[in-house]
């Protein structure tokens, strides 16, 4: 499970011991001082995941988070904060702002590593390896398949040969079914980019998608919802 994490930290040493452990265990690290230069990374890039420290220069740690919350773009987006508080109340501060979940100072890069799995399995579903199964069709993310699961003989466990991105569309749908999703939305999660990257694309692999789907008869899964986005929904029937 390799995920962009964005850590804003002001004390170099703490940012950087977090950086370069994260880095070991295969993750992409987006590095800020305080809470200005992270919103302008924010605004580039949508983070799988903040590490935010509590005490910052300026904005404090809770106040981004709640800054966070606010916006449609990035109020999903998971958040740890970092603190050398540990009173309760303020426990519940961060909380109410809108925090996963805490890490209080020191901390071994052992735990920050399994305090960061816990959120992103709770959170991020489509990071997860877990098998996924809806209306018969089968993703696998461990073997990267694609199969159909069904009585017909001649179809059993078909495989589907996907495109790397019609993959990691499917994943993200199939795991956030029944949902809309605008097309800024799936260029944000998907590609990681919603801002260099045109609408469009999203359109052409949809359709490369549903060519594939259209061979076992599960195009009509992946919806096109006027105005708003695509939706994936056994409710086709
Ligand atoms: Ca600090």
């Amino acid at each position: 499970m390799s995920v962009t994490i964005l850590v804003v930290e002001d004390e170099p040493a703490i940012q950087e011991l977090i950086s370069y452990n994260l880095k070991r265990n295969g993750h992409m690290v987006l590095c800020a001082d305080d809470a200005e230069q992270a919103m302008g990374m924010v605004n580039n890039v949508l983070p799988d995941l903040v590490l935010l420290d509590w005490m910052l220069p300026q904005m404090s740690g809770v106040e981004f988070a709640r800054i966070l919350r606010r916006e449609p773009r990035t109020k999903s987006v998971p958040i740890i904060m970092l603190t050398a508080k540990v009173e309760e109340n303020e426990k519940i501060l961060g909380l109410d702002a809108g925090a996963d979940d805490y890490i209080t100072k020191p901390f071994s890069p052992r735990e920050l590593i399994a305090r960061i799995k816990a959120v992103l399995r709770r959170r991020l579903p489509e990071l997860s390896e877990e098998v996924l199964e809806v209306d018969g069709l089968k993703l696998d993310p461990t073997t990267h398949r694609v199969s159909i699961v069904t009585d017909n003989k001649e179809l059993k466990f078909a495989e589907l040969t996907l495109g790397p991105t019609e993959f990691r569309l499917l994943h993200y749908l199939m795991a956030h079914k029944e949902r809309v999703h605008t097309r800024a939305q799936l260029l944000d999660r998907v590609w990681g980019d919603h801002v260099f990257i045109e609408d469009r694309t999203v359109d052409v692999h949809i359709r490369r998608l549903r060519k594939v789907l259209e061979d076992v008869g599960k195009d009509k899964l992946v919806q096109t919802v006027r105005g708003a986005g695509y939706r994936f929904s056994v409710e086709y029937k």
